[in-house]
Order: C-alpha cells, then structure tokens, then sequence
C-alpha cells in the first residue's frame, strides 16, 4: 500500500510535487436537490435565525476580546466549551443540532484566522433576509442517504434527488439555501491514485470583455453577457421592490423575484464558464492564462468591471485550476503586460499594430490576425519561453515604457518558473 498524502482541501487544489505511485486523498463534493417539506422548511428555517443569533454573539465575544487591553479573544474550543451553558439558556438554540452549532463556531474561527493573515476582511454581522447560513452535520454517523432520502437530524427524512452515485467515504452532510431551494452538499473522501502528467497539446487563453475566450488555437468565444440582458428585467423588479411598504409580504415576494433574477444570471453564467473549462481540461494538458488582477480591474475601471464579472474571468480560472489538478494537466499563469500589442510573428510591441478592438496588422512585418487570437499566441510564446517577452523595442506612445521594458524583462526566466501555479516539473 502506498503512503496516503494530504492533497487537496476542498474544490482548490495546490499540490506539491509528486510521483505516479502515490495515493492522493481528497475531498469531493456532491450537491443534490432536497425538497423539504412546509414543515421542515419552516423549521430550517428557524434553525437558520437561530445560527444566526449564534454567530453575531459569538463574533461580538471575539470582538470584546480583541478590544481587551491582553488581547485575549475565545478560541472556537471556549465557545464550543460553552455552548452547553447557552443551549440550556436558549430554548430556541437547543432546537438545532449541537454538531450544527459547533460547526458554525469552528467556521467562525477559519474567518478570523483567514483575517488575521490578511486574506479576508473581518467577519460582519449576518443579517435577516441578507446573509444565509448553512447547516453542516459534521459527524457521518448522524446522516444518512438511503436511495433518495436524506435522513438529517432532528429533521427526519428529506426528500432528495440523487442524480449521481456518491463516490468514497461519506464525511459531512450540509443543508443550505439558494432563493427559494434547497440543496444538500455532501463532502466524500476519495483514495485516487495520482493523475499521471499529460503531455497533450498547450493551450494559450485570452480573456476579453466583448469576447470572453479567445485560444492560441483561434477558437473565439463570444461573452454572453448574461447579466446585460437581464439588466432591464432586473431594474423592474428592483423598483417594485422600493414601491412596496417596508416589512410587508409583497415586499418579502418582490425581493425574492430580484434573488431568482440574480440567481438564473450566475446559474447562465456558471455553465458556460464550466462547459468551456471542461472542454479545455479535456483536450489539452496545461493551459495557459495572463495573469489579471481581477479585483484591482474591477475597483479601478467602473466601465468594464460590468463587462468583467459578466465573463467570470476569476471563475474560468479557477475551474481551470482544479479540473485540470485532478486530470493531470497544469495551469501555467504568464505576465500580461503588452499582449494585445504584441505581434506573435516577430514579438515586436507597437499600439499602431492594434488597428481596431479585434484587427492587429503588426507594423514591422505586417502579420494579420484577430487581435486576441494575437494575444493568446503571444501569451503562449511566453509560457514557451521562445519568442519571449519582448526585447528591444519599447512600447511605442507609452509613457510608461522605461518601466515597462524592465517589468517585462524582469519576467523573462527566474519568475515564469513561479508563475506555475500546479507543476509537476
Ligand atoms: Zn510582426
């Protein structure tokens, strides 16, 4: 029997190098429909208020904490030490299942620390109708799925409908709200043998605004812009909403409309960013992305942040990222500096190739193509380290180009090789 490994946690994958004998364990994760009963809706929905209730008290102890002059704040394990106190206080908090509770602390905890390495700001208040909890049966032996029944404590069985077998050993059972459903996300275990590496064709991607990818293999995929065409179904029933009197029923029914619009735009969105990355992980073994500050773009430029986020350029990459991990591919990130005005003939940069949003005529040899199908191979060179990021001629009209060229050139070798996000040498 090989050595077992810790691989992945969750859907992301950062891997460390590895070799084709060992077993990588990881954690796989299954979302079914559940068709809970009026009844037990009622009740999730109760037990939701009531985590909710539970998180803002146990985030506001930490925060008394923090603001002590010692600096002495509760660890998940005090507060989990004291739910029992608090549950024999609060009939209301009894109601849920201590394992949900104590799930919700120790996931209060992960944000704090995250906070304290400066990934993430510091955990809010969850507000009512705002912010939706999720329940998380942590303990395999308290849940049960039997063909198409969820049996989840306290609650009793739960109609569900199980689309694909479950695979590996059965750890949490997690019930959660999406608008006006209900789905039940169950985390496995798997022991898989390590994917051998590929060595299938590389692949350059360009991601754009009016298109969404365009490939080093000249494949252009329009960006649907979802959102776009919602945006006028959108601001209608968003002013039906502020039309109706504040903590009625209609318009608690307004808002849920506006929570479906959203919902069918990032469910639109969402498969086709899948459909597009499987399609990629499948066909090629590494795939190669520039390296976009996603975030940086959006707060900066409030023209194309709309276009930006309709294109999912963070969810493409990320679906990349772990697809490809667990087929044997890699993602490789290159800088993006000049690629749209570079010519991927003679690697010449000058902004008078770029003639229009999608001709590029380079100026110095006169190589014609569609300016991202450009891009992409210029991307692709750099990852190829062949025609290489850009020497000699500075970007022409830049003001910036003194910097520029040292960037660029300071790009060339040592820092492509971090640029690997998932390599196996
Ligand atoms: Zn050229």
């Amino acid at each position: 029997m090989p050595p077992r490994r810790y691989h992945t946690t969750g859907g992301l994958v950062r891997a460390k190098r590895a070799t084709r004998a060992y077993l990588v364990l990881t954690h796989k994760a299954f979302r079914y429909r559940v068709y809970p009963t009026p009844a037990q809706e009622a009740r999730l929905i109760a037990w939701e208020a009531s985590l909710r209730w539970l998180w803002n008290l146990a985030n506001e102890h930490r925060l008394l904490g923090l603001a002590m002059s010692k600096k002495r704040y509760p660890s998940a394990f005090d507060q989990i030490n004291g739910l029992k106190d608090l549950r024999s206080e609060a009939p209301w908090l009894a109601d849920v299942p201590r394992d949900v509770c104590a799930q919700l602390l120790v996931k209060l905890d992960n944000s704090w620390q995250r906070c304290f390495k400066r990934l993430c700001r510091a955990p809010h208040w969850k507000r009512k109708g705002r912010d939706f909890l999720s329940l998380t049966e942590t303990h395999p032996k308290k849940w049960r799925l039997d063909a198409s029944v969820i049996r989840f404590p306290k609650l009793g069985n739960l109609r569900a409908v199980i689309h694909r077998p479950l695979e590996g050993t059965r750890k949490t059972c997690t019930l959660k709200r999406d608008g006006n459903q209900w789905f039940t996300h169950i985390v496995c275990e798997i022991d898989r043998p390590d994917p051998a590496s590929r060595h299938e064709p590389v692949v350059a991607i360009d991601r754009g605004v009016v298109n969404m990818t365009a490939d080093s293999d000249g494949n252009i995929v329009q960006s649907p812009r979802f959102y776009t065409h919602a945006m006028k179904r959108l601001a209608r029933a968003q002013r039906t909403v502020s039309r109706r009197k504040k903590g009625s029923k209609n318009r608690e029914k307004a808002k849920l409309r506006v929570a479906l619009l959203h919902r069918k735009v990032r469910r639109q969105r969402e498969h086709v960013v899948h459909c597009l990355s499987s399609a990629y992980a499948k066909s090629h073994g590494t795939v190669v992305v520039e390296k976009l500050n996603t975030a940086g773009m959006v707060r900066a430029s409030s023209g194309l942040a709309c276009g930006i986020l309709d294109s999912g350029w963070g969810l493409l990459v990320w679906c990349l990222t772990y697809k490809l991990a667990w087929s044997g591919g890699r993602l490789v990130e290159v800088p993006a500096q000049y690629s749209s005005q570079t010519c991927s003939a003679c690697g010449v940069v000058d902004s008078k190739s770029r003639r229009s949003r999608s001709e590029f005529c380079c100026v110095a040899c006169g190589h014609r193509e569609h300016a991202d199908v450009n891009a992409a191979k210029v991307l692709k060179h750099r990852a190829n380290r062949s025609v290489l990021p850009v020497e000699g001629s500075p970007p022409v009209g830049s003001r910036r180009s003194r910097k520029a060229k040292v960037k660029l050139r300071g790009t060339r070798l040592s820092t492509l090789e971090n640029h690997v996000l998932y390599g196996r040498g």
